[in-house]
């Protein structure tokens, strides 16, 4: 693997987009479609073949030795939140081109085909859905349910589809058959803090976590603050800070199984300094990677929530936003990933993935594998996220691995 060819791969890649505010290059953008056609190019030129489906997903793939065999699959996402940094997706995709520069440069033959995947429209900035790419390509979202989706200035998906030159009445066609592909992999960086506080330089990903979220509606009683005595108030908001507190302790209390809950959001009326708040709405949302866990901290909010409506006098009206299945990563990949690592002297935790990635769409249809680099201070969708090029090494050699023992090299030197 080249360091210096990595490094400026990635630094052409994130000169779309870029400005003193961070990178935006958000999907279906000329800034992104720029982005798309570089890579596009480099592909070319490393003799792949492109195929891009109806919403935009860039399928680049170099042919195996027997080409019926499905193919060994890597990819991530190039497109950004606003003012985004330079690493979050777009290492998972110049690795793999990396990868198979490696592959070529060494004339590698492989019985697999290997393709490297470009999801299209990864981050939820622009429609406020996330991966619609992969989850178009898996049909876990059918053309139908993304008619409604409009950005902030008003264009719809079918629109933004459409000055890319994508067709949203055929994207149906962009799903693929299971078995197309025999084992998905996704290099990303953590996004979080946990590899660089434990000093480790891979994260080997157990499962991606998915939300359960509620908004919640209590109603109370609005009050003088001064004349209503403590003993006749039906105050709201009491209601819903002893609701946010027993689950945080709920989530504390199922921290080995990694559920976490946060209350992010919370809207008082009146709104007034001297006023008993009469109505209150709280937005939770619990996360984890084992259902079981999730699942109690679920009973535990409804049971305070029961609680809370007798002892206090409210009225509380619970809506379930979504209620989503965590993602187990493949055992046998997790296993490999594993003795790779050990074989070459990288330093990894098994962990779970709090955010999601189009990985857990793949997952639903292939045994999909993830791989984690640390980020700087856990920071991401900041001007300021950073991974040095040799932690991006680490992870893209490790990918270059998996990719070879996957696709089964036949050069006897590298078997
Ligand atoms: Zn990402």
């Amino acid at each position: 693997m080249n360091v210096k060819r990595l490094q400026q791969c990635l630094e052409q890649v994130n000169q779309f987009g870029y400005s003193d505010e961070g990178i935006s290059r958000l999907a279906y953008t000329n800034t992104e479609q720029q982005a798309l056609k570089h890579l596009i190019t480099q592909f070319e030129n490393e003799g792949m073949t492109i195929e891009i489906d109806s919403v935009g997903n860039v399928i680049a793939r170099r042919e195996g030795i027997d080409p019926a065999l499905p193919a060994v699959a890597c990819g991530s996402h190039i497109d950004t939140v606003y003012n985004a940094g330079n690493f979050d997706g777009t290492v998972g995709v110049i690795a793999g081109l990396e990868v198979i520069r490696y592959l070529n440069e060494h004339q590698i033959k492989t019985k697999h085909p290997i393709e490297v995947i470009i999801f299209a429209c990864e981050e939820s900035a622009r429609f406020g859905v996330a991966t619609i790419g992969s989850k178009v390509m898996t049909g876990l979202v059918e053309k139908d349910e993304l008619t409604h989706l409009v950005d902030k200035d008003g264009i719809t998906l079918k629109e933004a589809l459409q000055s890319c030159k994508f067709n949203m009445a055929e994207a149906n066609r962009a799903k693929r058959k299971t078995d197309e592909i025999k084992a998905f992999y996704e290099l990303h960086i953590e996004q979080g803090p946990v590899l660089e506080k434990e000093e480790k330089q891979i994260g080997i990903v157990t499962g991606i976590a998915a939300p359960t979220r509620f908004k919640l509606q209590i109603f109370g009683q609005s009050a003088h603050s001064g004349s209503t005595p403590m003993s006749h108030r039906q105050d709201a908001f009491s209601g819903a800070a002893e609701i946010a507190l027993a689950l945080e302790k709920a989530a504390r209390q199922e921290a080995i199984n990694g559920t976490v809950a946060t209350v992010g959001n919370c809207e008082v009326k009146a709104g007034a300094m001297n006023v008993v708040p009469g109505e209150t709405e709280i937005l939770i949302d619990i996360r984890g990677i084992s259902e079981a866990s999730k699942q109690r901290v679920v009973e535990k909010l409804y049971k305070i929530i029961h609680d809370v409506e007798q002892s206090r006098k409210l009225n509380i009206e619970i809506v379930k936003l979504c209620d989503e299945c965590p993602t187990k990563m493949d055992g046998a990949i997790i296993a490999s990933l594993k003795e790779t690592c050990e074989k070459n002297g990288f330093s990894f935790i098994k962990m779970a993935s709090g955010a999601g990635h189009d990985a857990m769409n793949m997952a639903k249809m292939y045994p999909t594998g993830m791989i984690f680099i640390p980020s700087k201070d856990g920071l991401s969708h900041h001007k300021n996220e950073f991974t040095s090029i040799e932690q991006i090494l680490v992870g893209a050699t490790l990918l270059k691995e998996e990719i070879m023992k996957a696709a089964q090299v036949t050069n006897k030197a590298y078997c």
